[in-house]
Formats: C-alpha cells, structure tokens, sequence
C-alpha cells in the first residue's frame, strides 16, 4: 500500500511537477516603449517560458548604466550601442550577442524654428545627451568629420522630456527618430533632425549583450535567450498593433498614444531589417570597420580585443539562421536515412563494418556539427525503402541523389554539394568513346532507377538500356561480355573498378550529362531545405576536396601501382581527369592519323588503300552472305585537254569540284575513293550492276548540269561491274576497268556495265 503511493505520488511528480524555469534578468536602456516590443512580447507570449526561462525585464534608470549592471552580475543580459565596443576595448569583457538594428536611429532633434540642419549649426549651441550618448560615437564622428569641435557645443544633462526643446530648456536634444518627433508632431510642434547615418556613420544600435562569464559557464541559457528574444521581436514587427496594444496596457511609464507605439514599430521595423539581414544579425566585419573609425578619431582601438567580442556560436552565427530556422532545429529530431550500398557516397568500410562512411555521409556530418542538429538514422537496405521512407515522411532527408521528375511530387532538394559527369565503362580493348552517340545499338547496364535513364532514353533512343539492380551487377554482366557498357557517375565507376578487381574494364569516354549530388528532404520541411543549403555554401571548396580525396584515394588503396600517387600528393580525382584526359587527346589524334591514312589531300575522299581495305571488307562480306556488291570506275573525259588549256591548277579545281559532285550524289552506304590521277571508283554494297546502273546515270545527270569554273562543261566515263559466285577482287575491278575501256572506246559520256 505504502508503494502504491509512492508510485502514485511520483507519477504524478512527473505529470504536474513543471521542470522549474532558469531565472535571468535583462536591464532596459530607456522608458518602456516599443524600443523595447521583442522582450516584452517573448515574455507575454511565453516564448521565454517555453526556452526555460523565467526573465525580468529590468527598469531604465538614468542612474545606473546596462553595462556596469551586466558587469557587476546585477542583471544577466544587457541592451548597449555601439560604443560597448569602447567599454570592451577598456577591459570590460563584453560579449555582443545580437543586434536588434542594424542601422542606429538615433539623431539630434531641434525645434523647426531653431532652423538646426547641419552639424555646424550645432557650433555654440545646447545639446542635451545622456552619459552614454556623449560617448555615443556616431555623434563624435559626425561632429569631428564635420570639423565640429566637441568644445563648441555647450553639452547638458538629459532630461528625457522631449518639451524641452520647445520650453527654451535646451535646442537640441538627443533623440530615437522613431520617438520623440512623432510625440511633438502630436502636439502640433514641428522639427529638424540630424541623423549621423546621413554622413555616413551607420552604425548598430540596441544591441544585446552579456558577460564573457555568462557565455562561458551557461552557453544553453544564451542561446535559449537569443533565440527566445529574436523569436519576440519577429513576432512584434509582424504584429505591430496588437504589439502597440500590449504595450499601452502593461508597459506604458511614458504614456504614449496607441498611434505613436505604431508609427514607433514601423520605423523600427525599417531599421531591424535594413540591407536585408536576417533579424539581429551581428558581424566582426561591421565592428571592424566601426573601429578603423575609433582609430581615425584618436579614440582607443584594439584589434586584439575585438576577437571574442561577437558572439562566435558558429553553428548559428556563421549561417545566419533566421528565427524560423533556429526554432525548427530546436523543436525536431532530423531522421535521415541511407543505404550502405553506394560507394564512395555511403556505405560501410570493409575492415570496419561499423563504420558508415562515404562522401555524402562526411558532408552530412560537417553539416550536422554546423548546426547542431539533433539526428537519428533509420538506416534502408534499399534505395527504393529510401525513397518510400521520404515519401510516408518516417524520414526527414536522405543524403545523395538527384533531382528527378518522379520523387517531385514528395520531396525537394538541396543545392548540389558535388557535381561528376556520367562516364561509360567498356572492355579494356575499346579504344575511346568520344561520346554516347558510339553506343548507339548497342547494350548498356545501368542501375535501375537511376535518373540517367531517362536522360540518356530521350537523347539517344537507339541505345539499347538494360536496366541492371545497380552498377556493381552492370560491371559483372560487362566483364562477362553480356552488355557492351555500363553508365554511372566517376567516382562511382572508379570506385568499382577498382574494388571489384575489374581489370578487363576501364573508363572509354564521357557523358555530356553531369550528375549533381544533392540532399533530398521531404516537401514540408522548406526550412529543413534552408538550413541544409546554408550549411552548404559553408563548406569551402578545401573541405569538399578534402572529403572527395579520402574516398577517392581508398579506391586505389589496394593497387600497389598507384602508391606514387601518394609520394606526390597527388589528388585521385586528378589523376583520374588528367588519365580521362590523355585518353580523349589520345583518341583525338589517332582519330587524326586515321583520317591522314585513309584521307586523299586533294579531294578529301577516301583513298586508294581505304577503298582497298573495303573492297576487301566487302568481299569478305560477300563471301559469308552472298550479298553481292559492285564496284564502279570512272575517269574524266580528255582531262589532258584541260590541263594543258588552263593549267594544273585548274585541272585541281575540277578534280576538287568533280569530287563534291560525287559525294553528294551517292548513298550513304557507298564507298567512294580517289583510286588515282583523275579515275575514282564507287563500292556499292548490298547492290547489282543495274543498282549500280542507277548511281552512276544520277552522277553523269549531276555532272551535265554543273557549271565548272573556268571550264564550264565536263563529263566522265563509266565502268560497272558486280561480284559473282568464283570472283576474286581482281576479277570484279578488272571487269570495271574494261568496261570503262569500252566507254572511252564507244565516245564517252556513257556508261558501261561488264557482267
Ligand atoms: P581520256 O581519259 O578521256 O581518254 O583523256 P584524258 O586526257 O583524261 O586521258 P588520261 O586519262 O590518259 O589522262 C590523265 C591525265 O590527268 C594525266 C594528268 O595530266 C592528269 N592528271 C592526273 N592526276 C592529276 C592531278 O592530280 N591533277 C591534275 N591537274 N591533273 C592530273
Ligand atoms: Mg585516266
Ligand atoms: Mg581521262
């Protein structure tokens, strides 16, 4: 009995006992207004509260001044100018946490009538600041920049009433140009203003600040206060009348008109938001430059000092993450999900099989530390257990694949972290592949599911595809000569390759279609995507390399040929490229000497040794299939004439002419070649004489209607004849040539065919 209510009384503990809240206090700089709306509003909205905090909002007091307070441990965070950079340079170890604007609104306000537009009308004039606003930089620099000396202006007290400039107790009065001029224009009173952003000192200002000791011993608490105060002030400036209201009822010392809390919210809301920085954004950079200005003024400056005065939580501050995204990554476990099975992108190391490692996996893990997220794995045997785990949203993100119609409708991605072109693997022996279009009718593995598929489908239907279970499977059938080639991205290939042994196979040629690696993320997650993207573009082209060199280099680590490459230090990836390469210059030039052996100068046909080699060819043919073929000869009608007429030159030109004729008027799949002097012959496959017949009646149309320079008319002679059963290649050619011989005899111009 005694137990029960033990446990009764502890599962209640559990159920009402509200873990207690951490007590902090923030110390106001001025009278509640809506200078101040974010603390107000992450109070009443339980914002604090829900960070586990329990936060008083302490009172102005002209007397006692945010950073002795803060310093001294009387208030736990503070609201400070610029000028905390001063107090950090004199040995105050403050830490600026956040910046509320990022342009200052302060100016200095005089009545219309005192007609005070420029710094030198302030020369023997009474200005009223407060102890820090006479510290306040932007003034001084103003002031200085506009050869004011501060000895001309005859400072006073700040009274905090703004009727002063009008009673005759001061002219000119330090000011919030989202405050004092809308009270005075309420009462009727017209004003000047000089704004120090005018003349080019733009400076922070309400700056959140705390002690280094704060920082250091309850760094949780800070990021909870930042992040709960940011969430207050986003939700103001969204809500800026019902923030007004707020402030009229529970804040109002000041008693200020419901219209004036609004006009105050609007400017401020300009100011919080200037040059499209996200809210409260605070950089090293921009106190830089206000130190050079401390420097230039004589005014003590540090650069020492300034390490460690901005707040350095780099994995929020260095990505500027918005309210939004900092509340997502406080509120959500990310679930991310992988295979083991795509090396060098994620998989498990053979001598560890613990270990998940791979390209993607690093780079998740880099962006996992910069933004502290916090993540669980629900690991897939499969990529299509993947893609299902996005899509019924039991996983948050997946870490590499790419953008593909089908996985739109559940999914968005990432920018790309790596881009590598698709390659095509061949047996050892093929040459080089100068592109896809060599695949043409031929069989290619490629995984299946893979989004080239599609790519390569529209662009080359004649590609036979053979969808394959993944890559490793394509590589097998190709090792086993069932497939002509396989398709999959470098370090993929290389990879495989390489690990399986593979040294019948090696990388022929290149894609045109890259293939970029990107992060996909469930479509309701847009933050998620944000937050990914910005951890992204962190990673510096250093770090990537870094990370694509230790995957790229295992997969050699088992070749004993490669071990130089790491004497030299040389990158993998650039092997790979420079080897791709010499390949593709390779091929460049054997393609080159190719066409320089089979290539006449002259006309740019074929040769006498090509036009060989395919009679041969077609013999061979002929002789396997009994599908005849024919050969037909021809040669200009009294070339010597010309030649001696106009000369050899003209005589090239005619050839040159007579050759562009030729080639037109064939088919595709004949052969023509120079076979010597001014005589050419035609090899027609697959075709008799009479077929043959037809091809030479449409070149001797083709030559009467031409017009050749210098010459005008010309005509050829014609000799046909078509392989039989017992010809040898002589026999076919001779007939040609006798045939030719009669043409010539019977007048030429003519055509004749020898069976
Ligand atoms: P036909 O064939 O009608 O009997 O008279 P033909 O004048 O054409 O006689 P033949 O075929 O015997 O003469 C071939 C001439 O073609 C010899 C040579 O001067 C000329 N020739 C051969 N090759 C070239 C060449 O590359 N350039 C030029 N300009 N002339 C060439
Ligand atoms: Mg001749
Ligand atoms: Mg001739």
């Amino acid at each position: 009995m005694k137990l029960f209510f033990i446990i009764l009384f502890l599962s209640f503990a559990t159920v009402y006992g509200a873990p207690s809240l951490e007590k902090v206090s923030v110390k106001l700089q001025w009278a509640d207004q809506f200078q101040f709306a974010g603390y107000y509003v992450a109070k009443e909205r339980g914002f604090y509260q829900n960070a586990g905090l329990d936060v008083t909002l302490q009172k102005f007091d002209p007397k006692k001044l945010a950073v002795d307070e803060v310093m001294e441990g009387r208030s736990t965070y503070g609201i400070g100018r610029s000028s905390l950079l001063i107090d950090r340079i004199q040995g105050k170890n403050i830490v600026a946490l956040a910046a509320i604007f990022q342009s200052s609104p302060f100016i200095l306000l005089s009545q219309k009538s005192a007609d005070i537009q420029t710094p030198r009308d302030l020369i023997g004039k009474r200005v009223m600041m407060t102890e820090d606003f006479q510290d306040s930089i932007s003034v001084r620099a103003m002031l200085n920049s506009q050869d004011v000396r501060m000895g001309q202006i005859k400072f006073l007290q700040h009274s905090y009433n703004p009727m002063d400039i009008v009673n005759g107790k001061t002219d000119v009065m330090a000011s919030y140009i989202s405050n004092e001029p809308y009270i005075l224009k309420e009462k009727g009173i017209e004003v000047n203003a000089i704004n120090p952003e005018a003349y080019g000192f733009d400076f922070y200002s309400d700056i959140l600040f705390t002690s280094e000791s704060e920082v250091r011993d309850h760094p949780k608490r800070v990021r909870a206060f930042v992040d709960a105060t940011l969430k207050g002030w986003e939700y103001a400036f969204e809500h800026i009348p019902e923030t007004a209201q707020l402030i009229r009822e529970r804040y109002n010392g000041q008693n200020k008109s419901l219209e004036s809390l609004i006009y105050e919210g609007q400017v401020l809301k300009e100011l919080a938001y200037r040059g499209n920085q996200p809210l409260g954004a605070i950089t090293v950079d921009k106190f830089r430059r206000i130190s050079d200005i401390y420097r230039v003024m004589g005014l003590p400056s540090n650069e020492k000092r300034l390490e460690g005065f901005v707040y350095d939580d780099a994995a929020h501050q260095s990505l500027l993450m918005n309210v939004d995204e900092r509340s997502f990554l406080h509120t959500n476990t990310i679930r991310y999900t992988s295979t083991f099975a795509w090396p060098p992108f994620n998989f498990r190391s053979d001598t560890d099989p613990e270990r998940f490692q791979g390209i993607a996996v690093d780079i998740w893990k880099l962006i996992v530390a910069r933004t502290d997220m916090h993540t669980s794995f629900i690991p897939s045997p499969t990529w299509g257990g993947v893609l299902e785990a996005i899509k019924s949203k039991n996983a948050d993100i997946t870490l590499g694949t790419s953008i593909s119609g089908d996985k739109e409708p559940y999914a968005i991605f990432s920018k790309p972290y790596a881009s590598f072109p698709n390659v095509i693997v061949t047996d050892k022996k093929i040459d080089f592949l100068p592109g896809l279009e060599a695949l043409e009718n031929k069989r290619v593995a490629i995984g299946q599911g893979y989004s080239i598929i599609d790519t390569v489908n529209m662009k080359y239907p004649l590609i036979k595809i053979v969808e394959v279970e993944d890559t490793r499977e394509g590589l097998k059938l190709l090792s086993a000569g069932r497939v002509d080639a396989v398709i999959d991205i470098l370090p993929v290939v290389a990879y495989l390759i390489n690990s399986g042994h593979y040294m019948d196979l090696k990388i022929s040629g290149t894609t045109e279609f890259d293939f970029d690696v990107r992060m996909m993320i469930r479509n309701d997650y847009p933050q998620l995507k944000s937050i990914v993207d910005k951890a992204i573009d962190s990673i510096s082209v250093a770090e990537r390399q870094k990370i694509f060199n230790r995957y790229v280099a295992i997969t050699y680590e088992n070749r004993i040929d490669y071990d130089w490459v790491y004497g030299i230090g040389f990158a993998a990836m650039f092997i790979i490229s420079i080897f791709m390469y010499r390949q593709f210059e390779m091929g460049k030039y054997n393609k080159k000497l190719l066409y320089m052996a089979t290539t006449d100068p002259l006309t740019k046909l074929s040769n006498r040794m090509h036009l060989d080699e395919k009679l041969v060819e077609f013999h061979q043919y002929y002789q396997r299939t009994h599908r005849t073929y024919s050969v037909i000869m021809i040669d200009l009608d009294f070339f010597k004439r010309i030649n001696d007429t106009y000369g050899h030159l003209v005589g090239d030109k005619t050839l040159v002419k007579l050759s562009q004729i030729l080639r037109k008027s064939i088919r595709d799949i004949d052969i023509i070649g120079r076979w010597g002097g001014e005589e050419f012959m035609i090899i027609c496959p697959d075709t008799d004489s009479e077929g043959a017949y037809k091809v030479a009646e449409k070149i001797q149309e083709a030559i009467n209607m031409c017009e050749f320079p210098h010459i005008h008319t010309l005509s050829c002679s014609f000799g046909i004849s078509e392989c039989n059963e017992g010809d040898r290649i002589e026999n076919v050619v001779g007939r040609a040539d006798n045939a030719l011989y009669r043409a010539k005899e019977e007048g030429r111009n003519r055509i004749i065919v020898q069976r």
